[in-house]
């Protein structure tokens, strides 16, 4: 029996802080972005939860998301929400990655993403503060995670992708009780919408960083690994970077966990990877800024790190820095072939997104970049499943001479 997402514990958020400016904000009220139109960032007694509970205590615990509730800003028990947040396994791939590569396979989560983990937390939250009707703009799974959580709390959803928005994604978002629309845009132009009629007070705004709490919920995710390595952190990490939601988490997770003194100084160098067709934070930060301006005609095949411009850029940019990573582009032709090589060598079937994290990781141990006895960790964020595949149809008649040897 898990008790996790039945019994109070207590809680020790105290205030939100505008990510940019530094100012403060107050806890347990509505927000968006800051005054100065950047992300907020949840903020804890950090002193009194070191005092509250131990690293022991949370590992003695059934090994879900909720397992880390005074991490978390969820005040009051009866707002947890869940569908089955496992822990997800560190799967190695030997054949196509190396003996030191760990895939984080986000894809057993509930709706098939780790965006299950962001959304969670954001409806939760929503529901604590009383918010009875969403709107989000989605490349797909967050829609998709949105619209099974805010079902589950009897929370109205309304969600808009870009007309190519793979065809599986758009039928689940309608069918765990959102109402969908195809845009003919891509996921900004959809943001723009639901910015419109978040102004007009039509419902409250859930894009990616413009609520406070899908970061938390991402956050789990570096908070999982410090467990999952013996509360240490492996020498590199892969992340497919879209808005950047959890590379902004785990750098966050790793620094509270620190302050905790749950781990040490050393951190994983963070490598964002980005399509080669719409690599915005690669841009950026070759050419040094601090932040990154939007990318025209946006196209790849990983429809999730398909997003033009992010509103925590600057998040991204300087947790990668700081880190001693860095930010890579892969072509699609690469993340395909990725994808297929793990399938066929590992069994494993990746997600065009985890495609790119392998692909940047081999290119990287090319360049010298990453030696190849480091511990490394690649994010694979879907289930290979919601993805087209390539076509197997061979057929057989029954009825005639089956050639066995050359089955
Ligand atoms: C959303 C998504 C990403 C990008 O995640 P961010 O945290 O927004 O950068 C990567 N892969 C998949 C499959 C996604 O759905």
């Amino acid at each position: 029996m898990n008790d996790n997402l039945t019994t109070d514990r207590p809680t020790f958020v105290t205030h939100l802080e505008c990510s940019l400016t530094g100012e403060r904000y107050a806890a347990d009220t509505l927000h968006n972005l800051s005054r100065a139109g950047r992300p907020l960032l949840v903020r804890y007694d950090l002193d009194a939860l070191g005092r509250a509970v131990s690293r022991d205590d949370i590992a003695s615990r059934a090994t879900d998301l909720w397992r880390w509730r005074e991490l978390l800003p969820v005040r009051h028990t009866r707002n947890v929400v869940s569908l089955g947040e496992i822990e997800t396994p560190l799967v190695p791939i030997p054949g196509s990655g190396g003996a030191n590569v760990l895939v984080k396979d986000e894809g057993r989560l509930p709706t098939g993403s780790f965006k299950a983990r962001g959304l969670v937390m954001a409806v939760a939250m929503a529901k604590e503060l009383g918010v009875t009707r969403i709107a989000m703009p989605t490349n797909g799974n967050a829609g998709a995670a949105l619209a099974a959580y805010a079902t589950r709390v009897g929370i109205e959803t309304i969600v808009f992708c870009p007309e190519d928005t793979p065809e599986v994604n758009v039928r689940e978002i309608a069918m765990q009780g959102a109402r969908v629309w195809r845009v003919n845009g891509l996921i900004d132009d959809c943001g723009a919408i639901v910015g419109k009629g978040a102004a007009d007070g039509r419902w409250f705004d859930f894009s990616t960083l413009k609520e406070p709490y899908r970061i938390e919920g991402k956050k789990t995710m570096g908070l999982e690994l410090a467990a999952q390595f013996g509360w240490s952190l492996p020498d590199a990490i892969f992340y497919p970077t879209g808005g950047g939601t959890g590379l902004i988490g785990m750098w966050k997770a790793f620094d509270e966990l620190e302050r905790l003194g749950w781990i040490g100084s050393a951190r994983p160098r963070m490598y964002a990877v980005q399509a080669s067709g719409c690599a915005p934070i690669v841009r950026a930060f070759e050419a040094g800024e601090e932040h990154a301006e939007r990318w025209e005609d946006a196209h790849t095949v990983a429809a999730g790190i398909r997003v033009p411009r992010a509103v925590g850029d600057f998040l991204i940019l300087r947790a990668v820095r700081e880190s001693g990573g860095k930010a890579v582009a892969v072509g699609d032709p690469a993340i395909l072939s990725a994808v297929d090589e793990c399938a066929r060598r590992d069994g494993l079937l990746l997600c065009p997104e985890g495609g790119a994290t392998l692909a940047a990781y081999r290119q990287a141990v090319r360049d010298g970049e990453v030696d190849a006895d480091e511990r490394v960790v690649l994010f694979n964020c879907a289930t290979g499943l919601k993805y087209p595949m390539p076509p197997a149809d061979r057929t057989l008649d029954r009825h005639g001479d089956i050639d066995f040897d050359a089955l």
